[in-house]
């Protein structure tokens, strides 16, 4: 008998699992989202100008051509469309609960036992694919559930919950504040005074859109960042067809794109022969794009190359050479009714846009976990997340994480490592009918733990940077620190030395 799987997402990570399951021929999976649309990130991060900096045929499942790619990099409506394509090809949509939270997941009698509650906002909306087997309706709490699954696989992503700031009086303030993830669509910026803080990959892409609209606009730049060029075009109709029917041209393709991010990018990270190119490249783009010195200098950063997330956008520089845009960085003291406090005074804004990034560091909250003896995962994690290969961790049998601890990449595709994960747990399943839940070993985990430890030592992340990669005591609890064919090899090697059962 197939086990029962509860996948938590629907974002790449999250249908990813569940076409593979699908392929398979295995159906006894329910997909549980918290929204009324698939596409995770994607879907919620609907900021203008918001599209990704690695190439639209990298950034795509290996085993779905697509045709429908415009441009070399991809704006954030195409990847939700190509998302939204593939949960309807491989019929995984009607799997899919949503507007439904798991709040809750614990490992009991050898199964896991999920909380799920309906969200008032989409019961309307709600696919209703067969409900799992054996589900308890919670007396007198309206709409949970503690529904049973042998398997749990979490895809919730790593940049799902944004981070607002803890700033003094940001309640005071009277205008219109939202975050980059929670854009305000009904909030119309022409001839606003608006100010942005945070200058990270997401506000390098709405801060140019965001600068043509305003009145004028004050940037928040508490740390510069290293930027280099995108160089993105549209696919003219004669590349289009070629990609889509030359046979073995599209996989050429997103094989050379992959293989020069590794041989370039990654050497850079791990501070070896590119570092050197990396800076001169940001700093030739600095030069090209920004001919006032003091403007230059504030945008120059003070740490190597790669150490925070390098923004990769051809627009944002500009944007801060307009003449109704200005690069603050003198301290923010606190936000009043009026607008943004400096040590040197008030900025006067009647909108604030939060571009500060993600509760990236913890990782699946806010579900709790509990696991073999009502260890709670949180507390598990309490000195910063692991899990071995970023996927499994002891004491919490049959629980598969997708971009899980230490599998975020400053260089390649994320996608590249999903489907590594997703190929690490389907070599899984079969082990799972006769032998019972299966678990990785502590031994495996430890000795995992310590590899990382020793290859994260090389790696740029570790000094001189505050960054979303790691936790506030500085330790890299995001990044995978090695080639990605070493995760490849790693994830595709026969699982069971690694795991016991029962
Ligand atoms: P982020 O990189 O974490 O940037 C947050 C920004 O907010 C930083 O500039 C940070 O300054 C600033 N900030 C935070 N708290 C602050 C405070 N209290 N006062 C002043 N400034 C504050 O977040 P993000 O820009 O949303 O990007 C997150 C990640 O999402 C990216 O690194 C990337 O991996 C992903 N992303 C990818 C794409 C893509 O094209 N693939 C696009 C967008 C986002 P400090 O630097 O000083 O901390």
């Amino acid at each position: 008998m197939s086990p029962r799987i509860a996948i938590i997402g629907a974002g790449f990570g999250g249908l990813c699992m569940a076409i593979q399951l699908e392929r398979a021929g295995i159906t006894s999976y329910t997909v549980f989202e918290k929204a009324g649309e698939v596409g995770g990130t994607w879907r919620d991060n609907s900021y203008p100008g918001a599209g990704c900096d690695i190439p639209s045929h990298l950034y795509s499942f290996s085993f779905e051509k697509y045709a429908s790619w415009t441009r070399r990099y991809p704006g954030q409506p195409e990847i939700l469309g190509y998302l939204a394509h593939c949960a309807d090809k491989y019929g995984v949509r009607g799997k899919i609960r949503f507007h439904t939270e798991v709040s809750a997941a614990a490992f009991d009698g050898g199964h896991w036992h999920l909380t799920t509650r309906p969200l008032p906002s989409g019961t309307a909306e709600c696919a209703q694919p067969d409900g799992p087997r054996d589900d308890r309706p919670v007396p007198g709490v309206g709409g949970v559930r503690i529904e049973e699954f042998d398997v749990v696989v979490a895809g919730v992503g790593q940049l799902n919950r944004p981070l607002m700031p803890d700033i003094p009086g940001m309640a005071d303030f009277e205008g219109v504040s939202f975050h980059s993830a929670r854009w305000n669509h009904d909030h119309d910026l022409s001839g606003r005074r608006v100010a942005v803080i945070g200058t990270g990959s997401s506000a390098a892409q709405f801060i140019p859109p965001v600068a043509g609209r305003a009145g004028h606009l004050d940037v928040f730049q508490r740390t510069p960042n290293w930027v280099i060029p995108k160089p993105d075009a549209a696919f003219g109709p004669l590349t289009r067809l070629a990609l889509h029917f030359v046979p073995g041209l599209q996989r050429a393709y997103r094989e050379w794109i992959y293989r020069y991010a590794e041989g370039t990018l990654y050497p850079a990270l791990a501070r070896g022969w590119s570092e050197g190119l990396l800076r001169k490249r940001a700093l030739g783009h600095l030069r090209a794009q920004v001919t006032d010195p003091g403007l230059r200098a504030k945008l120059t950063p003070g740490y190597p190359p790669g150490c925070k997330r390098v923004v990769i956008d051809s627009k944002f520089y500009p944007a801060l050479t307009r003449p109704n845009v200005d690069v603050v960085t003198d301290r923010i003291v606190r936000i009043t009714a009026k607008g943004v406090e400096t040590t040197r005074g008030l900025r006067a804004a009647d909108t604030i846009i939060y571009g500060t990034g993600f509760k990236s560091t913890e990782f699946l909250a806010p579900i709790a976990f509990t696991g073999r003896g009502g260890q709670r995962l949180d507390e598990r994690w309490k000195q910063g997340a692991e899990a071995y290969l970023g996927i499994s961790v002891p004491d919490f049998p049959n629980l598969f994480l997708l971009y899980g601890p230490n599998t975020n990449l400053g260089h390649n595709s994320i996608i590249f490592m999903i489907e590594c994960q997703v190929n690490h747990i389907m070599n899984c399943l079969p082990h799972l009918s006769d032998r019972g839940p299966m678990e990785v070993r502590p031994e495996a985990m430890a000795a995992w733990s310590r590899q990382l430890d020793v290859a994260m030592t090389r790696m740029v992340w570790g000094n001189g940077c505050r960054s979303w990669y790691k936790t506030a005591e500085g330790r890299v609890t995001n990044n995978w620190p090695g080639p990605t064919p070493l995760y490849r090899k790693l994830t595709a090697l026969p699982p069971l030395p690694a795991y016991r059962f029962g």
